[in-house]
């Protein structure tokens, strides 16, 4: 198998993130390769339909202050060298295959609660991230946390 050379670490930045780290950091390690982390933001006017009556702006900086805080703790914690921390506003899957094909990333690595049926149809992103991605992607399993 061809070794990793650059890889991308989605983090939905929730507490089950954590279980992504010591995976991401042993791949990293054993490929020697440049890690990359990237949490996506969803506009506000994605889940108001555009149609409201007030500025979100202010609201939107906020949580990109907040998200760019937390995924630099992330970092901190990781105990491996991160390349570039990445907090982008839009879809997440469409984000994610835009920023995998700009930095020629090679693996892009997910958690998934590994659901199955419905749940998966509707639900999963790290199904939504492997279709249609140009690279490897690899699922981790991790475990709901309350
Ligand atoms: P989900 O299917 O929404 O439970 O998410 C599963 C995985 O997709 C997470 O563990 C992350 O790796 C990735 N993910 C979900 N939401 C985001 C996000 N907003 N930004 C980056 N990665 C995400």
């Amino acid at each position: 198998m061809s070794s990793y050379s650059k890889i991308l670490l989605a983090l939905d930045l929730s507490a089950e993130s954590e279980q992504l780290r010591e995976k991401a950091k042993t791949i990293a390690q054993a490929n020697n390769a440049d890690l990359y982390l990237i949490h996506v933001i969803e506009p506000l006017s994605f889940a108001y339909g555009g149609d409201v009556p007030i500025d979100l702006t202010a609201i939107q900086e906020q949580l990109d202050e907040h998200a760019k805080n937390k995924l630099s703790a992330y970092a901190d914690k990781l105990d491996y060298p991160v390349k570039q921390q990445l907090v982008v506003t839009g879809h997440t899957e469409t984000e994610i295959h835009r920023i995998a094909d700009e930095m020629d990333i090679d693996l892009v690595i997910v958690g998934s609660h590994g659901r199955h049926g419905i749940a998966l149809l509707l639900g999963s992103t790290a199904n939504g991230v492997l279709h249609g991605a140009n690279c490897d992607v690899l699922a981790v399993r991790v475990r709901e946390e309350d």
